[in-house]
């Protein structure tokens, strides 16, 4: 029997051993090429559910060694049919950990590292450790949330040209029932998450005329009992979605509404699905999607190919059809562009400037962390970094800053859409009035 060894990279030799005239720039086919992939290339995955247990097992196999995983999440039952790496008996264990461990029994030589945890308990330095980032995410806030810390790396020239050392690449899949996409995310060149945001089209939501006088559809009903029927029942005790009691309740009083309409299709696991808004999970898609975003990455650390430009939509509801379209970039965006300019007389105290994004139009950001050029000027928590840099609240930000005419200067925190909150890094380009580069006024009069 042939070495398993041998074998093993023989796919993955003819892609990095072998010239052609479809690669990337500075693509240097050879050995050293797959031993760099193995030794230097360091890729993190977000999530580790139905995308994430694919990303992992392709990646491993694509012949990345450094890979670690986030996830907050446990295993439920409910994984089972779809996230393969995922045993019985793991129930009620950290997604990251056990599908690190599984990968790592069946790969040898691979390492991955697990991390149990939110995405945003993690701090800036941790991101900044890789070289390529892999998003199996189900949620536009957690993705919106990685692209604002990926983004925050990217550093502009005195030209407003993105430095392309300091690009975070990300590969972004997602998929909802038979459809997906994949798509590649060079911060500054192709469009981020926030440039094309508008590709998730907010949740439709049902008038309530309609729901309360003429629902037509089994999901009619369920919002119905969902929305109204429980607040008349229980008078302000929340729902809550993960209580199968609660669950049933509404089910059943869908149930009844729908048989009194005349409408069939109401089964408990279709309440689950509009109450939770889940579409079904759809292993195969997770499969072909995940695949797309291995070899996305493969692309981005050996440049064996030139990359996917840059969204490529896969539909399997009907036969199968694929398409790639190049997105372009919003130049005005908050997340990957230069920043908003801010022009502030050197007088501003750092209180003042926090209030002043407080109040920015187009910012927005309450109770902001405010770091320039690694510096912490004002940490929000833990109390004990709060209470260190609470002193500097009170200096003018121009000192702060170095005194240097302008430069960007990076905030985290709060803003608020759609009514929800949620964690966000901004970038504000702060120009002082009156001081050009290097020299005060004072000097610019004295010196003549
Ligand atoms: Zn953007």
């Amino acid at each position: 029997m042939e070495d398993i060894d041998s074998v093993r990279w023989r796919d993955l030799d003819r892609l990095l051993l072998r010239a052609g005239n479809l690669v990337g720039e500075n693509f240097e086919p050879g050995e050293q090429l797959r031993n760099d992939l193995q030794e230097y290339a360091k890729v993190l995955v977000v999530g580790a559910g139905g995308l994430g247990c694919e990303l992992l097992k392709d990646l491993a196999m694509s012949g990345f060694k450094n890979i670690e995983v986030i996830d907050m999440d446990t295993i439920e039952v409910s994984n089972l049919n779809r996230q393969f790496l995922f045993r019985m008996q793991d129930v009620g264990k950290s997604k990251a950990e056990v599908a690190a461990k599984r990968v790592m029994e069946r790969v040898s030589g691979v390492n991955i590292v697990p991390h149990f945890c939110r995405i945003e308990e993690k701090d800036i330095d941790f991101y900044s450790d890789f070289n390529i980032i892999a998003l199996g995410l189900d949620s536009i806030e957690a993705r919106s949330y990685i692209n604002a810390v990926a983004c925050s790396f990217l550093e502009y020239d005195s030209e407003d040209k993105p430095c392309l050392e300091s690009i975070k690449p990300m590969v972004d899949g997602g998929t909802e029932g038979f459809k997906g996409h994949a798509r590649v995310i060079l911060p500054g060149v192709t469009p981020c998450f926030e440039c094309t945001v508008w590709l998730f089209p907010p949740q439709v939501k049902f008038p309530l005329c309609t729901l309360a006088e003429t629902p037509r559809s089994a999901a009619h009903c369920i919002e119905y009992a969902h929305l109204i029927q429980w607040d008349e029942e229980y008078h302000g005790k929340p729902f809550d979605a993960d209580n199968p009691e609660h669950m049933q309740w509404i089910y059943s009083q869908a149930l009844k509404r729908a048989e009194a309409f005349g409408i069939s299709g109401v089964t408990y696991s279709l309440t689950q699905g509009v109450v939770k808004n889940i579409v079904p999970a759809i292993a195969s898609t997770n499969a072909i999607i995940s695949s797309a975003c291995a070899l996305e990455a493969l692309k981005i650390a050996t440049a064996c190919s030139k990359s996917l430009s840059n969204y490529l939509t896969y539909n399997g509801v009907e036969g199968l059809h694929t398409n790639v379209t190049e997105f372009s970039k919003d130049d005005d965006c908050l997340v990957c562009g230069p920043g908003v300019l801010m022009e502030l007389d050197s007088s501003v105290t750092l209180q003042k400037f926090i209030d002043l994004v407080g109040e920015h139009p187009r910012l927005r950001l309450s109770r902001p962390s405010v770091m320039h050029r690694g510096n912490n000027l004002y940490i929000q928590a833990p109390p004990v970094l709060e209470e260190m840099t609470r002193p500097n609240l009170q200096l003018p930000l121009f000192e702060l800053m170095g005194k240097v005419s302008k430069d960007s200067v990076h905030l985290s925190g709060t803003i608020i859409t759609n009514d929800k909150k949620s964690t966000t890094t901004r970038k504000v380009r702060v120009s002082f009035k009156g001081i050009a580069d290097g020299i005060t006024d004072m000097d610019t009069a004295c010196g003549g």
